[in-house]
């Protein structure tokens, strides 16, 4: 019997035509639509990326063997109910990390040169009137500290040290050597937010790193400082980010997560692009640090493949 494979959200076409080679598909997403919980009594195999998936949906799929999450983190599966009924559950570490290198340095040059503010002030017809305002400052010579320094914090120090940048490394679990060896220095969280002159976050959220920059840690940093974070919103408590930007304590931010996404207007931060735009020295993308066409390729191969391995025993 040929397998079925639900596939929640759209991916790469490369990956789907695979797929749908030798296996029934069931969409979650598109015109053929379906609602998971009318097919779950048929499927063998769920290719994930942000649907939530919950412990009912596991529980009325008898056949299920395999989630499949195309992406990094399993936090939106129902981990316990999978392991409860037998049901592999893998995610695709790694595929998405040089999207997301390559985004902080799109953050980073872009916050360095002020580009949204640039173009808004060709947009408004202005081409000299604003020039003073628009002196950005070089990456060369400046200090880049990472916080946390796995898959993606080791492509950053890579890609910074190509820029002639220094890059200090705080991470109590990377090994000195590894960090040594990719030019970069490791130093303690204090140390490091006192002298560099960009702070990247790349780290888990978890209880004990929830606020990891809150008040106190912003109040160490210069005044000329830029925090980049394309990790996740509740690393940096956004009350203390705000309040440090427009005091100046800080020179500027550029976020791809927040804490609260895609709400309406309770989340303190301005998520809407007119507020971020309207914010000087605030970048906010959202959410797509990770999204390329190589990264989608890279991470629907690797679901695919974890299918099949488990689907062939
Ligand atoms: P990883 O697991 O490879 O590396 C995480 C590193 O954080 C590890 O080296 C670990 O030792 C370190 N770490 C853990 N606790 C720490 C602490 N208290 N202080 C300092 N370092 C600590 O993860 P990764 O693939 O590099 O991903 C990093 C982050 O990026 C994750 O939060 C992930 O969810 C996020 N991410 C975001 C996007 C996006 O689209 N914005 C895409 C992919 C990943």
């Amino acid at each position: 019997m040929t397998a079925v494979v639900y596939v929640s959200d759209p991916i790469h076409p490369d990956v789907l035509n695979k797929v749908q080679s030798i296996c029934t598909l069931r969409f979650g997403f598109g015109l053929s639509k379906v609602n998971y919980l009318d097919v779950a009594d048929t499927v063998d195999a769920v290719i994930l990326r942000g649907e939530t998936f919950t412990s009912e949906m596991i529980a009325r799929s008898p056949r299920l063997k395999i989630i499949a999450r195309h992406g990094v983190g399993t936090d939106n599966v129902d981990l316990q109910a999978a392991s409860e009924h037998g049901v592999w559950v893998t995610s695709t570490p790694g595929a998405n990390s040089n999207a997301v290198a390559e985004h902080v340095f799109a953050l980073l040059f872009s916050s360095a040169r002020k580009l949204s503010s640039a173009q808004r002030a060709v947009v408004a017809g202005k081409w000299s009137e604003d020039k003073e305002n628009l002196i950005g400052f070089e990456l060369s010579g400046r200090t880049l500290g990472l916080i946390g320094f796995g898959s993606i914090g080791r492509r950053v120090a890579q890609m910074a040290v190509g820029l002639s940048m220094k890059v200090l490394v705080f991470d109590p679990y990377a090994s000195a050597v590894d960090v040594e060896a990719a030019g970069a220095a490791s130093v303690e969280l204090d140390d490091l937010l006192r002298v560099c002159d960009v702070v990247s976050l790349h780290l888990p959220l978890l209880a004990s790193t929830r606020h990891l920059l809150g008040r106190d840690q912003i109040a160490l940093m210069k005044p000329s400082a830029l925090v980049i974070n394309t990790s996740r919103g509740g690393l940096i408590d956004e009350d203390a980010l705000l309040a440090a930007l427009d005091s100046g304590a800080i020179a500027g931010a550029a976020l791809d997560v927040l804490e609260a996404e895609n709400v309406d207007m309770r989340n303190p931060l301005p998520h809407s692009t007119l507020a971020a735009a309207e914010r000087e020295g605030l970048t906010v993308t959202p959410h797509i640090a990770g999204q390329t066409i190589e990264a989608f390729l890279e991470a629907g191969n690797l679901a695919w493949e974890s299918v099949q391995d488990v689907l062939s025993g």
